[in-house]
């Protein structure tokens, strides 16, 4: 079994200094590091396989090709998808959720439909919503979070309708790391008849995923939360309904045949992925989850739960500190707030202390006014990190908290 120390030797990164100080990295939720095998994997594909994929019958062709598509088997194997062309290759959650909502709003979705999403979505899985419901005329409604930052189930339940065609859902929540009850939710809204999508992308990292057990329609996620580069992501869907989706982008590559006033267009996956894609950096995502595939997921939740219940252990003694929310179950993240310290001032000064934290409204501005806040500080641990690093961070606060305060009396 590996230790943190062990792992670390992975991640040159974390070897960095920051303002005379070793680096604390603690914004895991944001940016995850990339370990050496994933750096490796892509340097060797520019070094000695860079070529377009799928177009060249030539040898460096042939090889980035099959890299490619190996990559995609890995993640098809990952999250337990059924066929690996039912994994779309995107540069991100966001653009998986934007292919989702446009490609939907091609006829799929009609007016009175609707679609049902959280009070704690990234912005990611609100705002396309919102954008295609307004150009479809369908509704869009919103189950609200209880007081504890959980969803309620009960609202939830009763917007649940049969003229519900899409919940769109976070796993775990990027402000609270709320973590939601996905198979009820994914049974209740397929008992209305709706599609569910999941935004995993707080989950790759630290919760196992068999999208055929979870019963899933789509999900997605990003590869630079789960030690991938930036600029990969994955739309997964069930075949039968992506098959459904149209297109939408076009040019090379999702095409059969195109003549001067019309095209038709080729199989999944590569109709719904147009244009030359990050070849290299899905190289990357397929050796990010063999990586972690090799860490082992439930070793790897195991211990960043502990490093989070540090944290939320060290923050509930200190009485000038509020966290957000006390959900039923938590992962990946915590955020809080200091008397007296503006969230960016926290950060800042954490910073000056070799701290990396995230701090601001998170993407999730409306989950952060149902708090009554317009910020706060994240700390999110990622398995590399350390009981002392958490230590050092409670510290470092203290040291925040004494500033602020003194300031505050004067
Ligand atoms: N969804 C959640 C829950 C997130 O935390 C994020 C990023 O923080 C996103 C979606 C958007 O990811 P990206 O910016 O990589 O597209």
């Amino acid at each position: 079994m590996w230790t943190p120390e062990e792992i670390r030797r992975d991640f040159p990164i974390l070897g960095e200094t920051v303002n005379g100080r070793n680096l604390v990295y603690l914004d895991n939720a944001a940016t995850t590091q990339m370990p050496e095998p994933v750096l490796e994997k892509m340097c060797a594909h520019y070094r000695h396989d860079h070529a377009n994929v799928h177009r060249g019958i030539h040898t460096l062709s042939e090889r980035s090709t099959e890299e490619m598509e190996q990559a995609r088997c890995i993640i098809q194997e990952f999250i337990g998808a059924e066929y690996p062309e039912e994994i779309i290759f995107t540069s991100g959650a966001t653009d998986s959720i934007n292919l989702l909502a446009r490609s939907l709003s091609f006829g799929l979705l009609k007016p009175g439909d609707e679609i049902l999403t959280t009070e704690m979505e990234h912005h990611a899985n609100l705002i396309p919503w919102q954008e295609v419901a307004r150009r479809c005329k369908a509704k869009l409604r919103i189950a609200p979070i209880t007081a504890s930052g959980d969803l309620d189930y009960g609202s939830f339940q009763q917007m649940l309708t049969a003229k519900t065609r899409l919940v769109a859902v976070t796993g775990v929540s990027n402000v609270t790391g709320t973590v939601n009850d996905l198979s009820a939710i994914i049974r209740q809204a397929h008992m209305h008849g709706a599609w569910v999508l999941v935004d995993a992308s707080q989950m790759m990292r630290h919760q196992v995923i068999n999208v055929k057990a979870l019963d899933c329609d789509f999900l997605c996620f990003s590869g630079h939360k789960m030690m991938g580069p930036t600029g990969t992501g994955v739309l997964y869907g069930k075949k039968a309904l992506l098959e459904q989706l149209p297109p939408d982008r076009f040019g090379g590559g999702m095409v059969d045949e195109v003549r001067l006033k019309r095209a038709s267009y080729g199989d999944l996956p590569y109709r719904l992925e147009a244009g030359t894609p990050n070849i290299a950096g899905i190289i990357g995502l397929g050796a990010a989850a063999w990586y972690l595939s090799g860490l082992g997921i439930e070793e790897i939740a195991k211990r960043e739960k502990l490093l989070l219940t540090t944290a939320e252990a060290a923050l509930r003694q200190r009485a000038s500190v509020t966290i957000l929310g006390e959900p039923q179950k938590r992962a990946g993240c915590i955020s809080f707030n200091v008397q007296d310290g503006h969230c960016f001032d926290v950060a800042r000064l954490l910073d000056q202390l070799g701290i990396a934290v995230r701090s601001g409204h998170h993407c999730a501005q409306p989950l952060l006014r149902a708090f009554g806040l317009d910020g706060a500080v994240r700390i999110s641990p990622a398995f590399y990190n350390t009981t002392e690093e958490i230590i050092q961070t409670m510290d470092a606060l203290d040291r925040c908290i004494r500033v602020f305060g003194k300031a505050a009396k004067r």
